[in-house]
């Protein structure tokens, strides 16, 4: 039998939350004027509080808030939002023992499709 699905575990919780976080970079301007970014630092700050794995949140808050200012979030443009949300997604998956994912494709994986119609 396939495990349930409800109540959702940290990886499904997971997929699904770096699927809208990915989507949210994807679809963000390409330029961003001074409103998109504060909505946007306002929606990662809460965020960083709020997502349901509280493990999870404490280790994502202290990556954003590294005292060398580095990890905080790049929102002038789609590409740089895009670029900072793999870096982040990349800084969980080395935590987890996971491969990390090659940020040049990011693009084509969140955003355009793979150039061969896969979608993995
Ligand atoms: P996921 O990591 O969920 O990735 C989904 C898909 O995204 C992959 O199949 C791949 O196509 C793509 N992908 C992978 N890496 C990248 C990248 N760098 N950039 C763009 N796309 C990528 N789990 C824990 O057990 N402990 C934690 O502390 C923890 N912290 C988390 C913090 C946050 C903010 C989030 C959103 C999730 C966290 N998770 C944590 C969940 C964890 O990251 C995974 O979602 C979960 O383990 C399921 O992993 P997965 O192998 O199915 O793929």
């Amino acid at each position: 039998e396939l495990p349930s699905d409800c109540p959702p575990d940290v990886e499904q919780l997971g997929r699904s939350t770096w699927t809208l976080l990915h989507s949210m970079a994807a679809t963000y301007p390409e330029k961003a004027n001074a409103e998109h970014q504060d909505n946007m630092r306002g929606f990662l700050k809460f965020f960083s509080k709020l997502y349901p794995c509280w493990v999870c949140a404490d280790d994502f808050q202290t990556w954003m808030a590294h005292p060398s200012g580095q990890n905080q979030p790049r929102l002038g443009s789609r590409k740089e939002f895009g670029w900072w949300m793999c870096e982040a997604h990349n800084e969980v998956n080395r935590k987890l023992g996971k491969k990390e994912f090659d940020c040049r494709l990011w693009e084509e994986r969140w955003r355009t499709g793979w150039k061969d119609g896969r979608c993995d």
